[in-house]
């Protein structure tokens, strides 16, 4: 059987609208310059060009599974985050949009004072602390925790490939559990955005979310705020003197954690929106007494 590009195009945006699912021709092209390692230009161009029949059913294999909605950045195991290039896979979660809100804050706070220890908790793909590093030269030290040793294993690499390796420290984590005391005091920025959708909510999530992103990292517990309430509680000694708390939140959630936060001490609370107009991250102050 003769298969050309522009055929293997089509047979893959069939099967997707096929299968409703929404950006079927989107999908089907980064799907096509993935598996055949061509650009969008030489399949629009040369899209006569003949393909082997191994390289045409490997495709028609990945259009399947996306067809019964795995994330397409599982199968090209890659999400651009802050314009650079994160590799994943299903052990992360995939890094969002919405979550550039969180580091660019970030960021902004680490122009403004004198920042130079982050703490990252949850990091799964290391989309924030490898972003901070990044953009951030100020930025020398940047511990991420995770629970997944193999969440680190995909953060590890990423750290490598974007050449910051060298400012983060990864360490296997159920939040401050198994942290060494050495890091008692030592921290200006703890940086987080936790699972915290509530666990009865999972189950109305899109079936690319809640049957292959793992649950582990979405859910939040019974209200949503499990990890909030943690967090603010246990992470004050881990400050020096004073330092900034700064979590990604639902979008329905500001209220609940501007409380806790106020509850546990925190001051001058903000909240940041995304461009959408909702509320995407809160940030409090913390200063030791
Ligand atoms: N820190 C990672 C991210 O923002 C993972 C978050 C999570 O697993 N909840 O993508």
């Amino acid at each position: 059987m003769k298969v050309t590009l522009r055929k293997a195009l089509q047979d893959g945006t069939k099967l997707l609208e096929n299968h409703h699912i929404r950006d079927a021709k989107i999908d089907a092209m980064l799907l096509l310059e993935f598996i055949l390692k061509v650009t969008k230009v030489e399949v629009l161009v040369h899209g006569n060009k003949e393909i082997c029949s191994q390289a045409y059913k490997e495709y028609m294999y990945n259009i399947d599974l996306r067809a019964q909605r795995k994330p397409l950045q599982y199968l090209t195991r890659e999400q651009e985050f802050m314009g650079l290039t994160f590799t994943v896979n299903n052990k992360v979660l995939i890094p969002r949009q919405d979550t550039e809100i969180l580091v660019e804050k970030a960021i902004e706070l680490i122009q403004l004072h004198p920042i130079d220890s982050v703490m990252d908790i949850g990091t799964g793909s290391g989309c924030i602390a490898v972003s901070l590093c990044h953009f951030c030269d100020d930025v020398e030290q940047v511990v991420a925790l995770d629970v997944s040793h193999e969440a680190l294993d995909v953060a590890r690499y990423n750290a490598k490939h974007l050449h910051v390796e060298d400012r983060i420290i990864f360490i296997q984590s159920d939040l401050f559990e198994s942290l060494d005391s050495k890091y008692s005091s030592s921290v200006d920025l703890i940086i987080s955005n936790p699972p915290y959708i509530p666990t009865a909510h999972i189950k109305n999530l899109m079936t690319e979310v809640r049957e292959y992103e793992p649950f582990q990292a979405l859910n939040g517990g019974e209200d949503g705020l499990d990890y909030y309430k943690r967090i603010a509680k246990t992470c004050k000694p881990l400050f020096k003197t004073k330092g900034y708390l700064l979590f990604e939140i639902g979008y329905n959630q500001k209220e609940e954690v501007r409380k806790l936060l106020i509850a546990e001490g925190y001051q001058n609370i903000e909240g940041i929106k995304d461009c959408s107009g909702l509320d995407r991250v809160v940030l409090g102050y913390y200063q030791a007494e």
